[in-house]
């Protein structure tokens, strides 16, 4: 345990349950081990990251975000039919499934599987909270400096390990 405040450059762990505006719990770390991020690093969504700053280990607390500051709005024409045959013929494909995409500039671009037949794949950039307002039960565990190595791969590593 640290007597230090969230900020940018730690690896922050926390417990967290997410819950929409319906009551239903999407998921949770409850039973888990905590989930540790780089704070400042884009591993969570910003609005929850900003709620997180200045916090301190022990600190319990709730965040309510709008869908505008969790996974955006649904749009409509961010909808992709591409040809089965683009993927692997041994992937193992399913609706709800994440797959990354490369557009022609070269950027990554999460894509979520909404439908699949004999021939084609229909697809989705919208995540599948989109257009959802989102409620966070958070509790900070613990707070620790990132070493060099986290830094320069913006992600935190388990302990004394490596990342894959
Ligand atoms: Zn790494």
């Amino acid at each position: 345990m640290s007597d230090s405040t969230v900020a940018e450059g730690k690896v922050v762990s926390i417990h967290y349950t997410l819950t929409l505006d319906d009551g239903q719990t999407v998921d949770s770390s409850s039973g888990r081990e905590p989930m540790d991020y780089l704070h400042g690093a884009g591993n969570i969504i910003p609005g929850l990251e900003k709620q997180i700053d200045g916090r301190k280990a022990g600190d319990k607390f709730d965040v309510h975000l709008e869908a505008g500051d969790a996974y955006g709005e649904i749009d409509p024409e961010a909808v992709h039919k591409v040809s089965r045959s683009e993927f692997p013929e041994d992937a193992e494909l399913g609706p709800g499934m994440q797959i990354t995409a490369q557009d022609q500039a070269g950027n990554i671009q999460p894509l979520w599987i909404v439908n699949i037949d004999d021939s084609d794949v229909l697809l989705t950039a919208n995540h599948p909270l989109a257009g959802k307002a989102l409620n966070f039960n958070v509790e900070v565990v613990d707070i620790r400096d990132a070493s060099a190595e986290e830094t320069e791969h913006g992600h935190p590593h388990p302990p004394g390990g490596h990342c894959e």
